[in-house]
Formats: structure tokens, C-alpha cells, sequence
């Protein structure tokens, strides 16, 4: 047995638990009489979680829920295993579903072929859907569901309390979640949902990625004011919405004027 190290009352994670990093955060919500999991991570890593979770004498039956925050392999590649060894219901955004389900190697970032990364994603069935403002009853404890597009379409932040669950939405270095044309990002809707979780009277983030932080709203607005100078840049292709340097040129154009 070890001691359950919470980061906050009715929170653990695995990272923090095992003081070393296993990968993708882990989030446990104990509610008392049962908990739920906020994705699951690596195949690879499973096994290691769940002798954790052992440990910290849960018992693996009172696994209600996991929570698949969304659908990229390094969040749910042990999903499928975990729902056979938990035997618990998996929830998801309904976007999330198609590549969950289907084990989508491109959408999932399994299979980047320019990069030679080619990794197993498991199906997994999906149990029930999750959406905007559905609140999920752990135990004693209650998460408030929030869709967050922009990364993925599908990915959603939790909220319990003053404490938000947020995916891959923004780390502590301000960055955020990959943002990819071919895997449902929209520049637009994430800037989107930051300005919601920078208005919200969350005080603490708790990231998929990397450390938990307090909600600071300077890092907020400068990742914002970075994402919105994105959408006028031919380097995020057809995320960004405009690129003006052409419509400067068409004027230079039409103007006649030469190389100086
Ligand atoms: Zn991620």
C-alpha cells in the first residue's frame, strides 16, 4: 500500500502519484464509493496505472467511468485494454467517437507516415456520449462537462468546482494542443474556448500535459492574441482563415508595381 498523494481533495494523478513522468496525465476522481479516469494513456503504460491505482487501495471494480478527454493515441491507446480490465463504461464527445471506435491510425495520430511513427490504436467501443453542460455523478463528487473545440473537434475540459479539467486546450508554458487540418483543428474555435476558460472562475488548471497550474489570464490572452495571429498565416495552411500578405499583393499587382 502507499499513501494517496491528492493533488487536490478528491483528485489524484498518476504523474504526481508515481513522482515520475508516465506520459499522458491521469487523472483519478475519487468520489468515495467509486472513481473515474481522465483518459488512460499509452497501451505500454497501462499496466503500471493500474498497479498504481492497486496500491493506493482502490479497488479496480469501483471504476465507474473513463473520460476520454479526446481521441489522440497518447490519451487512449490503453482504453480498449482498460474497459476490459475495469469493465467500466467509456464516455466520450460524440466527434470523439468515429476515431475511438474505429481505431483511426490517421485521426488519432497513430500513424504520422512522413515521420515513420506507426503505432497500434486499438478499437475500443464507446459506452455513452458526453456534451456541453452534462454533468457526470462520481461518488460524492460531480464533473461539469465542457465542449472544447480546436484542437480536435471532439475534445472536452471537465469542471469540478474551481478546478478545470482541460485537456489539451493550453499547458503551463502557454502552449497548446497540436493544431492540424487533417485532425479536426479550427483556429477559431479554440481561440474560442480559451476565451471561455479565461472568463470562467476556474482557479486551476489541470492540463493533459505537464504540470497543473493556477489559471492565469496574462498567459491566457498572450496565447490568444498568438492563435489569432495564426489565422492570417500561410504557415498553419487551411487553419488559417486569411492570408493578407496576398491581398497586399493583389493590390501591388493591379498596381503594376516591380520587384524594388
Ligand atoms: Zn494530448
Amino acid at each position: 500500500m502507499v499513501p494517496r498523494r491528492y493533488v487536490f481533495p478528491g483528485v489524484l494523478e498518476m504523474n504526481y502519484q508515481a513522482r515520475r513522468r508516465l506520459g499522458v496525465n491521469i487523472y483519478l476522481i475519487d468520489g468515495g464509493t467509486e472513481f473515474a479516469l481522465i483518459d488512460v494513456g499509452f497501451l505500454d503504460e497501462l499496466p503500471d496505472v493500474l498497479e498504481l491505482i492497486r496500491q493506493m487501495d482502490f479497488s479496480l471494480s469501483a471504476c465507474k467511468l473513463i473520460i476520454a478527454t479526446h481521441a489522440d493515441v497518447d490519451h487512449i491507446q490503453g482504453l480498449s485494454r482498460a474497459r476490459e480490465v475495469l469493465k467500466c463504461d467509456i464516455a466520450a464527445h460524440p466527434r470523439s467517437v468515429p476515431a475511438i471506435e474505429e481505431g483511426d491510425e490517421v485521426m488519432t495520430y497513430a500513424r504520422i507516415e512522413a515521420q515513420g511513427i506507426r503505432i497500434p490504436m486499438p478499437r475500443c467501443k464507446v459506452d455513452r456520449t458526453v456534451d456541453e453542460g452534462d454533468r457526470l455523478a462520481i461518488g460524492d463528487r460531480t464533473l461539469e462537462v465542457w465542449s472544447t473545440p480546436g484542437h480536435t473537434a471532439g475534445q472536452l475540459a471537465l469542471r469540478m468546482g474551481n478546478l478545470l479539467f482541460s485537456g489539451d486546450n493550453i499547458f503551463r508554458d502557454g502552449s497548446v494542443g497540436v493544431i492540424d487540418a487533417h485532425h479536426g483543428s479550427n483556429l477559431l474555435d479554440f481561440i474560442a474556448s480559451l476565451e471561455r476558460i479565461g472568463r470562467s472562475d476556474v482557479e486551476f488548471l489541470l492540463p493533459s500535459h505537464g504540470p497543473i497550474f493556477r489559471k492565469d489570464n496574462r498567459l491566457i490572452d498572450a496565447t490568444i492574441e498568438r492563435l489569432r495571429g495564426y489565422t492570417h498565416l500561410a504557415d498553419f495552411g487551411t487553419c488559417a482563415v486569411d492570408w493578407p500578405l496576398m491581398d497586399a499583393w493583389e493590390e501591388e499587382l493591379a498596381r503594376g508595381e516591380l520587384p524594388v
